[in-house]
């Protein structure tokens, strides 16, 4: 397949970090026995840090990148970062905030670059069955569409559900899409900055080029403990899992008791997006005053481009919560009055 890079990243020189990589390739096809530490995976300072190396790579002026909204706040300032135009595709008159693949291939024109898939997504937790997941690859494939399938909450996925990655269906599709991932969700390794991404070789080339030239490698002992991270047991995750649905259950069912309020349920991540449209608001406003008479912090929907709802984390204690919710309960029962 022929990937178009970025005039950007192709202008870069290539590193000698890539001439060795090809160098022990030949090597290793004469037969000769090389341990290889080159290029096919990055590892980068983060999930962000992947992310804007991504759009950076495959993205230039002239090109669009369809984001599906609430997104998270990132994606559309990195592809003005890179020059190129965000277009949005809003959710929110959707059960469950998923774009349908009818709209995707509606919204795709000869100057789409890249489609920003987040499942499960932050600020929504929303989280795109295994059909859902295919129709959007589909389409992708069908247009030439590449895919950034951002998957950093894969680990945090309520009541059974499965957490699908959209290049698992063909290699068709695994050739449409870059993977993004990092330690910070399921690892609560947030301040150790590592993630890492999986590309297309020529994309990951690009990226290597790119990153090589901004930052030369993540901290090495936070990729240590990365590693002891994978290999290590994974039996924190069924508590945190366990721990995480049960602040769930509870902030979900105290939102939609608050009248004005409407919630619609996460299947994944650990964020709750609520609907404050009834209470006359919008969503900058909501969050200042929240802020100054209840002394409560929550992220205006607006920055993630619905400005009828806020963000709640349940990523805090259960006492936290309790507390905060008590507060919002408050705040919500004097505008609605
Ligand atoms: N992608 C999504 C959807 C996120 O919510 C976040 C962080 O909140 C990131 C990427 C970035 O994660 P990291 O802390 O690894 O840079």
């Amino acid at each position: 397949m022929n990937y178009r890079i970025s005039t950007r990243a192709a202008s870069l020189t290539p590193s000698l970090t890539l001439a060795i990589d090809s160098k022990a390739k030949q090597m290793k096809a004469e037969g000769l026995d090389v341990v290889g530490f080159g290029a096919q995976i990055i590892v980068s300072c983060g999930g962000k840090h992947s992310c804007y190396n991504v759009i950076l790579a495959t993205c230039e002026e002239g090109d669009e990148v369809l984001i599906p909204s609430p997104y998270w706040l990132s994606y559309p300032e990195m592809v003005k970062l890179a020059g190129a135009t965000p277009v949005i595709l809003p959710t929110t008159d959707q059960t469950d905030f998923k774009v349908t693949s009818n709209q995707l291939r509606g919204a795709i024109t000869p100057r789409t670059r890249l489609f920003i898939l987040n499942s499960p997504n932050n600020p929504t937790g929303s989280l795109y069955k295994r059909e859902e997941i295919k129709a959007l690859g589909d389409a992708c494939v069908d247009r030439g569409v590449l895919i950034m399938s951002d998957e950093i909450y894969e680990k945090l996925v309520y009541d059974g559900a499965e957490h699908i990655s959209v290049a698992g269906f063909s290699p068709a599709h695994q050739e449409q899409t870059i993977i993004v991932h990092g330690f910070a969700k399921a690892y609560a390794m947030t301040g150790w900055r590592l993630g890492y991404l999986a590309a297309p070789e020529p994309i990951a080339k690009a990226i290597d080029a790119i990153q090589s030239h901004s930052t030369s490698n993540p901290t090495s002992f936070a990729q240590k403990g990365a590693v002891a991270a994978l290999q290590g047991s994974q039996s924190h995750l069924q508590s945190w899992l366990a721990e995480y649905a049960k602040r769930r259950l509870y902030a979900h069912n105290r939102l939609n008791s608050i009248p004005g309020i409407s919630c619609v349920n996460a299947k994944g991540a650990f964020y709750l997006f609520p609907n404050i449209s009834k209470l006359g608001l919008n969503s900058t406003d909501f969050c200042a005053q929240l802020l100054e008479r209840e002394k409560v912090a929550a992220v205006p929907g607006i920055a993630f481009g619905a400005d009828e709802y806020f963000r709640l984390s349940y990523a805090t204690s259960m006492a936290n919560i309790e507390k905060g919710l008590d507060r919002l309960e408050n705040f919500a029962r004097s505008l609605a009055k």
